[in-house]
């Protein structure tokens, strides 16, 4: 992790920590409890509000351990958990806030520690930029979980869904307004009208975006050359088979049936 955690003095705290962190939510497979999976290290191991760390590489040894990388990781700031945030691979993760305690070990941008208690969680925009409305099974996990995924109503289609609130009172913790763009970002709707970007169309009903009117056109365009050749071709098989009826025709024009005669 680019030498982000180097460590620093020893200290002997009287409490716990505060830190942050990113983390997938997780469901039970049969829907009671609610935990979270790592989004770097650890990410095969599911936690739950209140936890203690395992080697995440299954040796048996106390964790954190001066040999080993295992234990639970957090920042000191929110802000450097959402740097990681922007990592592609993170989407779908959403910010915690926790306490750690026990055995740790303090480096320069958070700490490895012992024992966790997740204390409040915060939701991050869905991928297609929308505010969250509900948690999605995304149809991935591990034994026993389901991973889920923060999304709109519409990205969230007809998959299986809990409320976040649902969420946060299986997981037995506080859940928080969402984590909105910050600094010269600003999300479309800042006055929160609840207006979905999805059904956001052009003022004067005209397609909006010039760039896909000429992609639009260009396919129109191809279409009808397309056309116009099968057309031609059309009329030059019409063409050759009229030839040949005419052919036929003055061959058997003498022994025509009388039923056929048209003035009859
Ligand atoms: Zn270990
Ligand atoms: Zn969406």
């Amino acid at each position: 992790m680019r030498g982000l955690f180097r460590r620093t003095p020893l200290e002997h705290p009287t409490g716990p920590l505060e830190g942050h962190k990113l983390a997938f939510p997780m469901l039970s497979a049969d829907g009671t409890t609610a935990g979270f999976s790592g989004v770097t290290l650890g990410r095969a191991h599911v936690y739950r509000t209140v936890d203690d760390a395992v080697c995440a590489h299954g040796c048996r040894h106390a964790s954190p351990s001066r040999w080993c990388d295992c234990g639970f990781y957090c920042f000191h700031t929110a802000d450097d958990a959402r740097e990681l945030a922007c990592a592609p691979e993170h989407q779908g993760a959403i910010l915690l806030e926790v306490a750690a305690s026990g055995r740790f070990r303090r480096y320069e941008l958070g700490l490895r520690y012992a024992r966790q208690r997740v204390r409040t969680i915060r939701m991050r925009p869905c991928r297609c930029g929308s505010r969250v409305a509900v948690l999605a099974d995304t149809g991935s996990g591990q034994h026993g979980w389901r991973r889920l995924e923060p999304v709109c109503l519409r990205c969230a289609g007809a998959r299986p869904v809990l409320s976040a609130q649902r969420f946060a009172e299986l997981a037995d913790l506080t859940l928080l307004p969402d984590d909105l763009a910050a600094g010269p970002l600003t999300t479309p709707d800042p006055v929160g009208t609840g207006e979905d970007p999805h059904d956001a169309e052009p003022a004067d009903g005209a397609m909006g975006d010039p760039v896909a009117t000429a992609g639009a056109v260009a396919v129109l365009t191809a279409e009808m050359a397309l056309l116009q050749a099968r057309l031609d071709e059309m009329a030059r098989q019409l063409g050759r088979a009229t030839a040949r009826l005419d052919v036929l025709e003055g061959r058997d024009r003498p022994a025509a049936e009388p039923g056929s005669e048209p003035d009859r």
